[in-house]
């Protein structure tokens, strides 16, 4: 070595160390997490994650295409953690060999065994249930999905598309309790009741509750706290006062959920990080934002509620596996064809 490298080795060794005390992160490791959920939403839970551990969390939002995405990115993929909503999108990817199983006490422990894959493969992070909306003034108080197909509510129930995922889940549920025949039945009968096309969003079944056009809907629970907070301006907060919401179950089971959860990527460079993230993600503190964020459940039983959700009542989850809902998915949306429930 000459003797200016040298010197300039011992001057840079000598200045080092003021250097890292200046505000420059730096981060004992790092992670690549792939999304398809709003980076918005979760951005809270990255950065508290990564004060809490020094982990930097590389964020892809991945819009649509997902699992192609992995697929061509093959054994050099650099995705992590993978994020998605919807148990369809999840149970698709550990389908499609895109993940990897994890077994953590810590996940076990705070998910639900119906609420993540059997061997670790994916897991829920957060709920949505499947409720129904109702005109106040009629006084509900209970009601099961299956009297949605009664011919006393003919005419009186709005939906959005039997095609949509939300819609095709709780579909592949019925299936799950009930078997093929008795749900062509429910869904001829709940597509007789209906009193208007199946079309529009969540929110538009409260919005014509107040209309007068319907008295009962079914509706996601988050739409609930979206619409009532006014985060979704004034006129949805009118929607939102209009109605009144039940949780409704299935007969002898629970209120249809459906999830956005997590994977370990079957490639993940950074395997160990992935669990961390994946174990803090159902850590009370960040379950605790998740039901801030965007009125969604937490997973983890027990954690608190947002005020508005909480309102709602107590939340009885179905307990059927997802996973086996999820395979009646394809079933479901042939049967909604084939009664024409969108026509
Ligand atoms: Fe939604």
């Amino acid at each position: 070595m000459k003797m200016s490298v040298l010197f300039r080795s011992m001057f840079t060794a000598a200045f080092a160390v003021p250097f890292l005390l200046t505000p420059t992160v730096t981060f004992a490791q790092e992670l690549n997490l792939y999304t398809t959920r709003e980076p918005g939403l979760i951005k809270p839970l990255i950065e508290s994650f990564t004060k809490a551990t020094g982990t930097r969390v590389n964020t892809i939002f991945v819009k649509d295409g997902l699992p192609e995405r992995l697929a061509a990115e093959g054994a050099k993929s650099p995705a992590d953690v993978l994020m998605a909503v919807d148990f369809g999108n999840l149970t698709d990817l550990v389908e499609k060999g895109l993940t990897q199983p994890v077994q953590s006490a810590a996940l076990t422990s705070a998910v639900p065994a119906n609420l993540r894959g059997s061997n670790g493969e994916w897991f829920a992070l957060s709920l949505r249930a499947r409720v129904l909306y109702t005109e106040k003034d009629l006084g509900l108080s209970t009601v099961t999905y299956e009297e949605l197909a009664d011919p006393k509510w003919k005419g009186k129930i709005c939906s959005r598309s039997g095609q949509h995922p939300y819609n095709t889940a709780l579909v592949a549920a019925f299936l799950a309790h009930h078997g093929e025949a008795k749900t062509e039945a429910w869904l001829r009968g709940v597509k007789a009741n209906l009193a208007r096309k199946a079309t529009g969003g969540d929110r538009d079944v409260a919005r014509d509750i107040l209309g007068g056009i319907c008295d009962i809907g079914l509706g996601n629970s988050y739409y609930v706290g979206l619409m009532r907070s006014g985060a979704g301006g004034d006129e949805q907060r009118k929607w939102g006062a209009a109605i009144k919401v039940l949780l409704p179950s299935f007969q002898g089971g629970g209120t249809h959920v459906n999830v956005s959860g997590a994977a370990v990527a079957k490639n993940a460079p950074n395997r160990d990080a992935a669990v961390k993230f994946l174990e803090y993600l159902v850590s009370a503190e960040a379950q605790k934002i998740y039901a801030e964020a965007n009125f969604e459940y937490p997973v983890r039983p027990g954690a608190t509620v947002h005020s508005i959700i909480g309102e709602l009542g107590v939340l009885k989850v179905d307990p059927v596996q997802l996973a086996d809902i999820a395979r009646h998915r394809a079933a479901a949306s042939k049967l909604i064809d084939k009664v024409g429930f969108d026509n």
